[in-house]
């Protein structure tokens, strides 16, 4: 395939199904509650890990912060759009880019749990740092190794990623939430593969030691072919780094444009079989994109702290910023969210190290709720700051005020909502699994491609399912006004999460009845449903963390308020699923589209430097701006 040759709408959604994990090995909390049962055993008592996993944490993060506040000076990383070598030299001895590294292969041994710790607390200085080690480490050689690589391939090179930096390369300019387009090619050569393509935004691809790359593997004899992961050295002949990329924010990242000409890559560097490339990354990805909501929740609790400090010493109008009912809304909205996204990230990453449950609905609705409400959270800080929001910390500084670099962490965090899979893209796949059990019924029903035999034999067993499941969805325990009071006064909360986990499913029942196979086309209807769920969710990690810490009662205070505040926005979704404008929204799209008001956009300069909308592949190959940091 030729990267202009066009990939069709159902062979892009083929290669996602394919690279699905079909199974369900272990129950999932998040399965059960879009399918309308609130799974509470699976979540409560609240799981935790043990105090030798525990002290073992602290130890190291005392360790990083003490780092951090001595050796890391933020301004500079911003001024310099560099972190220093010295910084990532200094990260390596201290062992961060093997937080996650059993101690066996000469990592830190850090649970999940820690290891969030860490990156919220890195994060928090510079959120490029987080990007540098979770890039390393959430994506790139050491989690695909640790999950699918053989012995051998974790002796080679897990001790080596424990000190050294490595880049996950996907993305290619005409490849990014699609990765049927995929055009980078792996092709046998003997007991190698020659790779060639070009990646783009590649995340510490300028200083990496280590590449992930995938590649697709033409179908020969004795080569089943397709996506496949390989791991390479990053300064193999024929690599060649052509531009280190610039962005809105993360000023401190290593991004890169990488070419591949001819790179000789071994068959033993190979993660997993032929094909197996985009399951490996997506499976790495069901735990890796806890580091996400890691380092989003690491920013509300900063921009949480400036907001309370700011709104107490500011006084206008007679009275300090905080006692004004509309900037008091902003406050209670940004420590109501900090304290949900951090109960949603704790839980699902205590699950994961419990390994119990089967958690990657939870991590992708912590993943989706975390980039999208720092965002919200950073928006709101800017705007109780006024105009020093607006005001760069160096500015501020040089006119002998607190640098506070709020405008700086709102346009760091804004990628959050694009990378490691879009909102759009998250919200598709979260509906996918949310479908899940339905579609396992009813696939054949709304399938076009199925006759009319499969079609009667689904009907048939959608009935019997239906017939058992719908009765379900009627009564439960969030009905009686004794339930979960061993929640006390977040009783009412999960009360409500119970009846709405049953309108939820009764939600989609509806919509699978009345769209059927035109479902997968309501992209805004399933993307409240997420949203919904996604809520939901948060409320019972709120509700579980509070109970585990209820003698603690600013703790319970908390997530009642979350819980009251997530409710409202959960009520408003349930309302928007049938009360929208989706469909005129659709038609004016098209006609935008169409070129029917352009008349609309007169009046106006394009200041745009003139290039084509996607880079062609042919390159400047001679230009290297790979290096590395020793
Ligand atoms: C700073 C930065 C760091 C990155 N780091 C890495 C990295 O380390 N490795 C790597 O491989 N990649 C990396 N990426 C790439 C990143 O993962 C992609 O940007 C992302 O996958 C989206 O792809 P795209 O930008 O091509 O957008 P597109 O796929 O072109 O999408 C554009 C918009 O359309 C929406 N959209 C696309 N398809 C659909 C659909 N079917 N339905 C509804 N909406 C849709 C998207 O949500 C998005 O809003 C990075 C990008 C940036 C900017």
């Amino acid at each position: 395939m030729t990267a202009t040759e066009q990939v069709s709408e159902q062979q892009a959604r083929q290669v996602a199904e394919q690279a699905r994990e079909v199974h369900w090995h272990q129950p999932s909390f998040g399965k059960e509650l879009f399918l309308g049962r609130l799974r509470l055993d699976l979540v409560h008592p609240h799981p935790s890990g043990s105090a030798e996993a525990a002290e073992h944490g602290e130890a190291f993060l005392a360790r990083l912060r003490e780092f951090c506040e001595t050796k890391i000076d933020a301004t500079v990383i911003e001024r310099d759009s560099q972190i220093p070598d010295e910084v990532i030299r200094g990260l390596k001895e201290l062992g961060a880019f093997g937080m996650k590294i059993k101690t066996e292969y000469g990592g830190v041994g850090l649970s999940q749990v820690y290891y969030n710790k860490a990156l919220a607390l890195v994060g928090s200085v510079h959120p490029s740092l987080g990007a540098l080690l979770s890039a390393h480490q959430s994506i790139g050689v050491p989690q695909p190794i640790s999950m699918f690589g053989t012995e051998e391939q974790k002796q080679t090179w897990l001790p080596r990623c424990a000190r050294e930096i490595s880049a996950f390369l996907l993305t290619e300019p005409d490849v990014g939430s699609d990765p049927a387009r995929l055009h980078a090619a792996a092709t046998p050569d003997g007991a190698d593969y020659l790779l060639n393509g070009v990646k783009l935004w590649t995340t510490n691809g300028v200083i990496a030691d280590l590449l992930v790359v995938m590649a697709q593997v033409p179908k020969s004899d004795g080569h089943r072919g397709g996506i496949t992961a390989f791991v390479v050295e990053a300064d193999s002949p024929g690599i060649v780094v052509e531009n280190r990329n610039a962005f809105m924010g993360l000023r401190g990242i290593e991004n890169g444009l990488t070419r591949l000409t001819d790179v000789r890559v071994p068959a033993a560097n190979r993660i997993g079989r032929e094909g197996e490339g985009l399951k490996i990354a997506l499976s790495t990805l069901n735990v890796g994109r806890l580091s996400l909501p890691a380092v989003c929740t690491g920013a509300m609790k900063w921009c949480l702290k400036i907001a309370r400090e700011w709104s107490r010493e500011r006084v206008q109008w007679g009275r300090p910023l905080g006692e004004h009912e509309a900037v008091a809304g902003k406050i209670a909205f940004m420590a109501a969210t900090a304290y949900g996204l951090e109960a949603m990230l704790e839980l699902s990453s205590e699950l994961a190290d419990a390994g119990q449950t089967d958690i990657r609905i939870e991590a992708a609705l912590a993943k989706l709720y975390g980039s999208e409400m720092a965002w919200l959270v950073a928006d709101e800080l800017v705007q109780i700051r006024g105009g020093r929001g607006y005001e760069t910390a160096e500015s501020l500084a040089a006119r002998g005020e607190r640098g506070v670099p709020a405008e700086q962490v709102l346009r760091d965090l804004r990628i959050n909502r694009v990378f490691e899979g879009s909102s759009e893209i998250m919200h598709l796949m979260i509906a996918r699994e949310a479908v899940d059990a339905h579609l396992s019924v009813a696939g054949d029903i709304i399938d076009p491609d199925a006759d009319t035999r499969r079609k009667a034999k689904a009907a048939a067993e959608a009935g019997k399912f239906y017939a058992r499941w719908l009765p379900t969805l009627v009564t439960g325990k969030g009905q009686l006004p004794t339930s979960f009071t061993e929640f006390g006064p977040l009783a009412v909360h999960l009360r409500y999460v119970e009846r709405a986990s049953r309108r939820m499913a009764r939600s989609i029942f509806y919509g699978m009845s009345r769209w059927q196979g035109k479902l997968e086309h309501k992209q805004r209807f399933l993307g409240r449903i997420v949203d919904i769920g996604t809520e939901l969710f948060a409320m019972t990690a709120a509700c579980v963390r509070a109970q585990r810490d209820q003698a603690d009662a600013s703790a319970v205070e908390l997530a009642d308020a979350f819980c009251r505040q997530a409710r409202v926005r959960a009520d408003q979704l349930f309302d928007q699923l049938w009360h929208n404008s989706d469909d005129s929204d659709r038609a004016l799209a098209r006609s935008v589209l169409d070129g029917r008001y352009m008349w609309l956009e007169e009046g106006v300069i394009d200041p745009s430097i003139e290039g084509p909308w996607i880079a062609q592949e042919g390159g400047d190959a001679t230009h290297d701006v790979h290096r590395v940091i020793r």
